[in-house]
């Protein structure tokens, strides 16, 4: 039998968006991009009274900075990839935005989508998370802030409530010494889901040696994660020393050790788990190599 139609609601506002979403409760759907939740509906995966079309909403479509940088839940990736303030302050974010699908998806889809839809694979998420990021959620009853790191509970499961609309995410910019990469890997060079995907934010001291790390994944486990143990075990690693990249390097060593204990990928139709698993510490090493290399540590001065 078809699911009866859904009622199709445009908001012009913020304040628009929140009332229709308190009236429908768990009855309404909000609607950005649609990339994912026109897939969803299309599958009957989902049959809400009402869709919240939030695309139109002037406010939400906007990036600004106040210390921390503040990104709208509509910024799309293909802004994200291309603003150059942002491939500046946020580099990982950028380098995320422009592996998810292809253009077209790039074009429509969104920020605040990517984090709602709360799929382990999520691009968005890792860069996210190395930025220490915030996601500012808003209902009639007001403003609710959640560091993102709890905002996943588990596959598709977000904290956020039916009458509360993802309103803006805010992040850290890299700091001096400081720098960040997003690492992808997939079956295909573009148009593809992650299979797994690392992002790394490392700050080094004066001699080149990693003085802080942060480090998250995607696809690893039931929901994007930090790897807090994994940050850990970096610091002090000094990758001037010759051969430290081999996976069988003491300096090296540790840090794989705990991402091996931190995650738990599946196996499903685009990797085995042990492939998932097989790939990780190569990933890390060229997340650090990368990192250093922007950072411009180890270089002669002069
Ligand atoms: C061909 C194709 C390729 C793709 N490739 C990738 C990829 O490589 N990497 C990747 O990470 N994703 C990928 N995706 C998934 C998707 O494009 C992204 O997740 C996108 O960012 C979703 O944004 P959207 O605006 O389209 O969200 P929608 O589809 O509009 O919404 C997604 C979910 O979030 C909710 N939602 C949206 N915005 C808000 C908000 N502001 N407040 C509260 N709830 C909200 C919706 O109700 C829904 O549950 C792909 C999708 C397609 C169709």
């Amino acid at each position: 039998m078809m699911a009866p139609v859904a009622e199709f609601r445009s908001a012009c506002s913020t304040e628009e968006a929140v009332t229709w979403l308190a009236e429908l409760g768990a009855d309404g759907c909000v609607l950005a991009g649609g990339t994912d939740v026109m897939m969803q509906y299309a599958r009957h995966e989902l049959g809400p009274a009402a869709f919240v079309h939030i695309e139109g909403i002037e406010e939400l479509a906007g990036v600004g900075r106040d210390g921390v940088v503040r990104i709208g839940a509509l910024v799309t990736h293909r802004r994200l990839a291309e603003d150059a303030a942002l491939r500046t302050s946020n580099p990982a974010l950028a380098d995320a935005a422009a592996t998810v699908g292809g253009w077209q998806t790039q074009s429509v889809g969104t920020l605040g989508g990517n984090l709602c839809n709360g799929s382990p694979a999520a691009d968005s998420a890792p860069p996210l998370l190395v930025a220490d990021a915030t996601v500012e959620l808003q209902s009639r009853a007001g403003i609710r802030r959640v560091p993102l790191e709890e905002f996943f509970l588990g596959r598709r499961r977000v904290d956020r409530r039916p009458e509360e609309l993802l309103t803006a995410v805010e992040v850290e910019p890299l700091g001096s010494r400081q720098a960040e990469v997003y690492l992808k890997v997939g079956r295909r060079g573009a148009m593809v889901v992650a299979v797994v995907g690392l992002a790394a934010r490392l700050s080094f001291d004066a001699r080149g040696a990693i003085a802080a790390a942060r480090v998250a994944l995607c696809s690893a486990a039931p929901t994007p994660l930090r790897v807090r143990s994994v940050e850990q075990a970096l610091v002090g690693l000094d990758a001037a020393l010759p051969g430290w990249q081999d996976a069988t390097s003491p300096s090296l060593r540790d840090g794989i050790d705990a991402l091996m204990h931190a995650v738990s990928p599946i196996g499903d139709l685009r990797s085995s788990e042990a492939y998932r698993r097989a790939v990780l510490p190569g990933l890390l090493a060229r997340a650090i190599e990368i990192c250093r290399a922007r950072a411009g540590v180890g270089v002669p001065e002069g």
